[in-house]
C-alpha cells in the first residue's frame, strides 16, 4: 500500500516481490478513484519469473515429495484464504463490482473449498497396471505432472478461477507463474499475498507477474520454458493463445466464452425457473460465462413468462456493491459498459423490441430483456457479458434445441420441465459442457466443468480438471532374460 492509500502491485518471482514502474492502474468501481496501480512485466520479467518456475520444478524437490506434504500445503492455503476472506471479498466487490455477499458466499469461501478438495484429490492421484500383458512383463502408467504452467485469470472471477488452476497445479506438483486480468491486479494478489511464508512450499513453486496480454500474456505463451498454459478468458483470446502456444506445442486448456440456453417448458415449475432465470440472467451484471443469456419459452407460456420476468427484473436490488442487499452491482469498468451499450445500440437495427432495461446510469446498466430477434442475428449469438437477455418462443423441442445448439459456444444450458424423461432426453441433445435441469448455477469443486465448441478444450475442477496438470509416462518391464523380438525373429526361422 503507498502513502496515498493506492495498493502497490508487484510481481512475485522467487519467493521475492518484486517492484517495477507503475504502467496501469485498477480503479474502484465505487467512486472511479485509483484502487491500484501494478508494473507491467516485459519479457525479460516473464524470463525471470519462467526460470525461477523451472528451477523450482527441477530442483526444489516438490513434485518429487509425498501427495500428503503438498496436501498439507493446500489445506493451509484454504484457512488462510477463509481467515482472510471478508477483506479479500470487499477487494474484490470494489475492484470489480461483483457484490460483497455473493464475493464472500460463493466465489472466495468457495475457492477455499476449491483449495481443501485438491488437497484430497492430490492423494487420490492414480496410475495403472495393465492385466493383459503376457505373465512375464509388468506395464505400468506413471502419472508425472507437466511442469511448468502459465496460469492466465480473468477479472470476473479473480480469485476463484486463479484457485481452481493453481490448487490443481500444487496439487499434482507443477510450478506456476500466474498473470492476473489488468483489470483486477489487486484481488488476485491479495490470494497470492497467502503464499507468503507458508510452510513447506519452495520459493518458485508460486509466482505471478503483472501485465496486460501484450507483452506479458504474449510472453508467457510463447515461453520455450513453460510447458502448459492454462486460459480463462474470452473465446477471441482463446483463439489467439492456442496460435501463440502452437510454435512451442503447449499443452493448453481453454476456458472461453458463453451463450447459455435455458429451455423453458410449459410444465415447469414455474416459479422456480423464474427465480432462478432472473438471478441467472442479471446476478452481478451478467458479468459470467455461464449467465443465463437465451431464455426460449414454449409458446403457450410465453406471454405469461415474459411479463413475470420483466417484473423480476425490474425488483431486482440494483446498487453499490458493498451493500449487503446488493445483487447487480456496476459493470467492471467503463470499457466494458461501452461494449454493452454497442450491443445494445444494433438492437434496434436487428429489428427487437427491448421489453424493460437498455438504460446506463454510470457504472450500472439496469437488467434489460430483448424480444423479437432472430436466434442467429449478432445479439443472440455473441457474448455480451452484460445483463441482457434474450427470450424466445419455440413450438416443440426440436425448435427449442436447435435455437439452444445455434451459436458457437457450448458451455452452460438449463432446462426446465416437471418431466423427467423430457429432462434427460433434452439434456443430452444439447451441445454443451454443462447442463442444468431445474436449476441454474450450481457447481461443485468435485465436479469437471469445461467448454464444448468454442466455449474452450478440458476440464477444470475434480479429478479431471487435475488430470489436466498430468503427463503420462508408461513404463514396460520384461523380466525375462531373453530380447522378445529376437526370440520372435527366430523362432520364424
Ligand atoms: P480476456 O480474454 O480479455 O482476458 C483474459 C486474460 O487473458 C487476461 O488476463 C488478459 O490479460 C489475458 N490475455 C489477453 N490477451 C492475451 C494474449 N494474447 N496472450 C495471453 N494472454 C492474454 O477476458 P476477460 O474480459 O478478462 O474475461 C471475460 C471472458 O472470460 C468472457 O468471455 C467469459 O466468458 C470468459 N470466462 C470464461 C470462463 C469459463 O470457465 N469458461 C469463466 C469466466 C470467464
Amino acid at each position: 500500500m503507498t502513502a496515498s492509500g493506492v495498493i502497490e502491485g508487484r510481481h512475485l518471482i522467487d519467493g521475492q516481490w518484486v517492484p517495477g514502474s507503475p504502467a496501469f492502474e485498477s480503479l474502484s468501481v465505487r467512486d472511479g478513484s485509483v484502487l491500484c496501480q501494478a508494473p507491467t512485466a516485459d519479457a525479460a520479467v516473464v524470463d525471470h519469473a519462467v526460470r525461477a518456475a523451472r528451477r523450482a520444478f527441477d530442483e526444489s524437490g516438490w513434485k518429487e515429495r509425498r501427495a500428503a506434504d503438498r496436501a498439507c500445503v493446500l489445506l493451509e492455503l484454504g484457512r488462510r484464504l477463509d481467515d482472510a476472506a471478508e477483506e479479500i471479498s470487499r477487494l474484490v466487490a470494489t475492484e470489480m463490482g461483483k457484490p460483497y455477499r455473493i464475493t464472500l458466499e460463493r466465489e472466495v469461501r468457495g475457492a477455499a473449498d476449491k483449495f481443501r478438495y485438491y488437497a484430497g484429490a492430490a492423494r487420490a492421484m492414480q496410475g495403472q497396471v495393465t492385466g493383459a500383458s503376457p505373465a512375464h512383463i509388468l506395464d505400468i502408467t506413471v502419472p508425472h505432472p507437466v511442469g511448468v504452467c502459465a496460469l492466465i485469470i480473468p477479472w470476473n472471477d479473480p480469485v476463484d478461477l486463479a484457485v481452481r488452476k493453481i490448487g490443481a497445479a500444487l496439487a499434482v506438483g507443477c510450478t506456476v507463474v500466474v498473470k492476473p486480468s489488468e483489470e483486477t491486479p489487486a484481488s488476485t494478489q491479495a490470494l497470492i499475498r497467502l503464499f507468503d511464508g507458508l510452510p513447506g512450499l519452495p520459493d518458485g513453486v508460486v509466482n505471478m507477474v503483472h501485465g496486460p496480454g501484450d507483452p506479458t500474456g504474449q510472453a508467457l505463451v510463447t515461453h520455450p520454458d513453460v510447458d502448459k498454459v492454462s486460459f480463462t478468458g474470452s473465446t477471441q483470446t482463446g483463439r489467439a493463445i492456442m496460435a501463440s502456444a502452437a510454435s512451442t506445442l503447449k499443452r493448453l486448456s481453454l476456458e472461453c466464452g458463453g451463450k447459455a440456453p435455458c429451455l423453458v417448458f410449459e410444465d415447469c415449475y414455474l416459479d422456480k425457473a423464474l427465480d432462478a432465470l432472473s438471478y441467472g440472467a442479471f446476478l452481478y451484471g451478467g458479468q459470467s460465462c455461464t449467465a443465463a443469456t437465451r431464455i426460449i419459452v414454449q409458446r403457450p407460456l410465453y406471454e405469461q413468462f415474459l411479463a413475470e420476468l420483466t417484473r423480476r427484473a425490474q425488483a431486482m436490488p440494483a446498487g453499490d456493491p458493498l451493500d449487503p442487499a446488493t445483487l447487480i452491482g456496476p459493470m467492471v469498468s467503463q470499457r466494458q459498459v461501452d461494449r454493452v451499450r454497442a450491443f445494445l445500440d444494433q438492437a434496434d437495427a436487428e429489428g427487437s423490441t427491448i421489453v424493460t432495461g437498455g438504460t446506463v446510469d454510470g457504472l450500472h446498466i439496469a437488467p434489460t430483456i430483448v424480444t423479437g430477434l432472430r436466434p442467429d442475428s449478432t445479439l443472440a449469438t455473441s457474448e455480451i457479458f452484460g445483463p441482457v437477455v434474450c427470450v424466445f418462443a419455440a413450438d416443440g423441442e426440436d425448435e427449442a434445441i436447435a435455437i439452444a445448439n445455434g451459436v458457437r459456444y457450448g458451455l452452460g444450458a438449463s432446462v426446465w420441465t416437471a418431466d423427467v424423461s423430457r429432462a434427460l432426453r433434452v439434456s443430452r441433445r444439447i451441445a454443451a459442457g454443462d447442463v442444468w435441469i431445474n436449476t441454474h448455477y450450481i457447481r461443485q469443486s468435485e465436479t469437471p466443468f469445461g467448454g464444448w465448441k468454442e466455449s474452450g478444450i478440458g476440464r477444470e475442477l475434480g479429478l479431471a480438471g487435475m488430470q489436466e496438470y498430468l503427463a503420462y509416462q508408461r513404463v514396460a518391464f520384461d523380466t525375462t532374460p531373453d530380447f522378445h523380438l529376437k526370440t520372435w525373429f527366430e523362432s520364424q526361422a
